[in-house]
């Protein structure tokens, strides 16, 4: 990695024929080039950053050096979140702000890090601003945030605030077998100290992420940045049908249990209830076995994740998908079991902050700052329940996220840097 981040330092452009910027906008681009390639798959260009993988690694390598560079205070909580610290965190109502540095599987290059590496530019704008802090400032890289190994989202956030056990935790296994502890262990972490940490959660009075829209609603209204009002009630639920494999030549349709059958009809059910409901509904994960082209499965093991602007709208949709997956499963004879793996209620802001990001941003900064509510869950969402919290996002022109094509214009992503230092130093300077 080459030497970057010092505030003040202007950058001779990044050899794509683009001025050097100076100052924040500098450290973001330098930043943002040396992070792109990590984990990046080179057949698809989408990212595969997966929790205490290589890759994983490297995005935590690049986090550390962030640190060192700009001479802050470096440390490795119990559940593998990493912290950067200007100021001293034991004096409390500490400011953090960060994400996370994993992606879902060929995932997109924006969602998390941008979060990360805005933060650290908004340091820099700070110190190139010349103020002082009143209030200590921490940087957030939460672990294993997407959920793509383990099949559960926020682990690292979590589990620090209560919101998983150890035991819980250790029982969560990737598609090859391998558990949370063992691959924490082969990373080099200590999978026994895992656990809340409210003495952590403590010390913070403010907790803003900055992270990328992942939907269209700052491109409909304009603008380039947003602030949020709330996260939907989403959850994940595991669909088992059970039928009877057999020979797919030989077996008459009429002797055939296929759970393939009535699979499909729940992904169709799926779609119907959440477009008459104003919700989302997704099976975007599927095992079957035995998996073979010439077999007629036993076992279709669906996962639907869905969300909804509010908890009775979810209920309603999970009820009808499951009545529908349970009719067709009767009438193809096949056994029916759906396990709810993970579910989040909604969640609310903090209105007191949120209105006071609203009022940095609109009056000194002079932006209109739309407030907008996400079907994405985020860390966020996990902190929002210890501590006051906060989101702002940049806009995303396509919308398009969890994908390779995931993008935001770098005017945008420079102008979500400017915001979150505005929002920073109205928070924890004088
Ligand atoms: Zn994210």
């Amino acid at each position: 990695m080459s030497g970057t981040g010092t505030e003040n330092q202007t950058r001779s452009g990044d050899g794509a024929g683009r001025p050097a910027a100076p100052g924040s906008a500098g450290s973001f681009h330098a930043m943002w080039r040396e992070l792109l390639p990590v984990g990046r798959h080179p057949g698809t260009g989408g990212y595969r950053r997966y929790a205490w993988t290589p890759a994983d690694a490297e995005c935590r390598a690049w986090f550390r050096q962030q640190a060192s560079a700009r001479g802050l205070a470096y440390e490795v909580d119990r559940n593998g979140n990493q912290w950067a610290w200007a100021g001293d965190p034991a004096a409390g109502d500490a400011v953090v702000t960060g994400s996370h540095l994993d992606s879902v599987p060929d995932g997109g290059a924006f969602d998390g890090p941008l979060g990360v590496v805005s933060a650290f530019a908004a340091l820099d704008e700070l110190r190139a601003r010349n103020v002082q802090l009143t209030r200590p400032l921490g940087i957030v890289n939460f672990g294993d945030e997407e959920g793509a190994r383990f099949g559960l989202a926020c682990v690292g956030s979590r589990l620090t605030a209560g919101r998983l056990t150890r035991e819980q935790a250790h029982r969560l296994t990737d598609g090859d077998g391998i558990t949370l502890p063992k691959a924490m262990e082969a990373a080099g972490y200590d999978p026994d100290a895992i656990g809340p940490d409210p003495e952590r959660l403590a010390r913070i009075g403010a907790f803003v992420e900055l992270h990328v829209e992942q939907g269209r609603a700052l491109d409909v209204t304009g603008d380039r940045v947003g602030v949020a009002s709330a996260i939907w009630p989403h959850g994940r639920w595991r669909f088992d049908f059970r039928g009877e494999a057999n020979h797919a030549g030989t077996t008459r349709l009429a002797d055939r249990r296929d759970p393939m059958l009535p699979y499909a009809e729940t992904v169709l059910a799926a779609r119907r209830e959440a477009r008459l409901a104003g919700a989302v509904a997704t099976f975007g994960k599927i095992a079957v076995e035995p998996n073979g082209v010439n077999a007629i499965p036993a076992l279709v093991r669906g996962w639907l994740d869905s969300r909804a602007p509010e908890q009775g709208t979810l209920d309603t949709v999970i009820e009808g998908i499951e009545a529908a997956a349970r009719e067709h499963a009767v009438a193809h004879g096949v056994g029916l079991e759906v396990t709810r793996e993970s579910f989040t209620p909604v969640v609310e802001f903090d209105h007191a902050l949120r209105d006071e990001l609203a009022r940095i941003l609109g009056k000194e900064a002079g932006l209109k700052v739309p407030v907008l509510g996400t079907g994405a869950g985020h860390d966020a969402g996990i902190l929002a329940g210890a501590v006051p919290t906060a989101m702002l996002f940049v806009r995303n022109p396509t919308g398009v996220s969890h994908s390779p094509a995931e993008r935001a214009e770098e005017d945008d992503c420079v102008a979500g840097v400017l915001a979150l230092a505005d929002v920073l130093e109205g928070l924890a300077c004088r």
